[in-house]
Formats: C-alpha cells, sequence, structure tokens
C-alpha cells in the first residue's frame, strides 16, 4: 500500500483540538475530570487533546479488541485492559479517534455507564459519514470524513503508520 491523499492535514488536527480542549475547559470547571483513551488508536489524540485542556485531569485507558476481520467491527467486544480506577462520582470523558460504526463505543458507554459516573460524555477527532449506526452522542467532534479506511494520527495499517502527524487515505497498489 501507499500513503495516499491527505483528509485532514496536522494544521488543521492541531486548530481542532485547541477548540475542543478550549469547550472542555469550559464545560469542565470546578469537575472532576478523568480521560478515558481507547487503545491503542486515541492515545495520539489523547495526549495532543489534554495538553489544550487547561484543567487537573487525570488519564486513564482501556484496551478493546472487537471480534471479527481486522477491517470490520463485528460489535463483539474484548476488553484487554480495564480502567486502572474506580469512576463513580468521577465526570468521565472517553476520547476516541475514529467513529465508524459505533459499535466499539456503544459497548464501550454501555460497560463504563453501569459503574455511575457523575457524568459520561465522549470526544472522538474523526466520524465517518454515512454509516448506518447505533444512535451515539458525540459531544465534542472534530471533523466528518467520508466511509473510507484511513490511517495516521493514532490510525494504523497493519499496527504501522499511527505515528503520520496527519490522517491519510490508504492508496492500494499491485
Ligand atoms: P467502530 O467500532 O466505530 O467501527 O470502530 C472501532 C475501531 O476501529 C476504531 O476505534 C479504530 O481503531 C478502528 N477503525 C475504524 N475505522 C478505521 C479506519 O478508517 N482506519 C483505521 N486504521 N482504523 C479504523
Amino acid at each position: 500500500m501507499k500513503i495516499g491523499n491527505v483528509i485532514v492535514s496536522a494544521e488543521q488536527i492541531d486548530a481542532k483540538l485547541a477548540e475542543m480542549g478550549a469547550r472542555i475547559t469550559e464545560d469542565y470547571q470546578g469537575k472532576n475530570l478523568i480521560l478515558v483513551g481507547v487503545l491503542k488508536g486515541a492515545f495520539v489524540v489523547m495526549a495532543d487533546l489534554a495538553r489544550h485542556i487547561d484543567l487537573p485531569v487525570e488519564f486513564d485507558f482501556m484496551a478493546v479488541s472487537s471480534y471479527g476481520s481486522a477491517t470490520k467491527s463485528s460489535g463483539v467486544v474484548r476488553i484487554l485492559k480495564d480502567l486502572d480506577q474506580e469512576i463513580a462520582g468521577r465526570d468521565v470523558l472517553v476520547v476516541e479517534d475514529i467513529v465508524d460504526t459505533g459499535l466499539t463505543l456503544h459497548y464501550l458507554l454501555k460497560n463504563l455507564e453501569v459503574r455511575k459516573p457523575a457524568s459520561l460524555a465522549l470526544a472522538a477527532l474523526l466520524i465517518k459519514d454515512g454509516i448506518d449506526r447505533p444512535p451515539l452522542d458525540v459531544k465534542y467532534e472534530g471533523f466528518h470524513i467520508p466511509p473510507k479506511f484511513v490511517i495516521g494520527y493514532g490510525l494504523d495499517y497493519e499496527g504501522k503508520y499511527r505515528n503520520l502527524p496527519y490522517v491519510a487515505e490508504v492508496e492500494e497498489v499491485d
């Protein structure tokens, strides 16, 4: 494969995260905010978004894997790594790289809801348009993109390219 067209540039990402961070800073004044990143993809978004949040936030991570093929989500999610801490009574903001079918997040939010956080919201850098998905309230959203497989800024192709500072399409070559 080859790295294809850039869909969202590094500059656009940084400007958007600054905007999202400013809103989060305003909305969570006086709250006990914990950011929950969904590994592995969200670690890049989380690191950069967090530095635009002017509050004493805490970090935690979950790792999940969805059964099924590598490029199609099945909706059956296995928790590979759970949170290190309790979230009862905490204000939880789940940070995701991309919402595709939304099935992973749908499962994750239901799972976290049971733990009785004071609030539970969702931030995602990328939302794929034109996908039939369960209703998902993304409170802080970055960019709407076409329903294509993308790489970079945390998103991989066979484990690689997560370190690209931008989001690009994949070009298949023979
Ligand atoms: P969903 O459950 O919304 O279908 O997506 C779950 C996960 O699939 C995302 O968090 C992400 O890790 C992965 N994913 C979805 N779309 C893409 C994509 O276009 N590129 C890459 N590299 N991963 C994706």
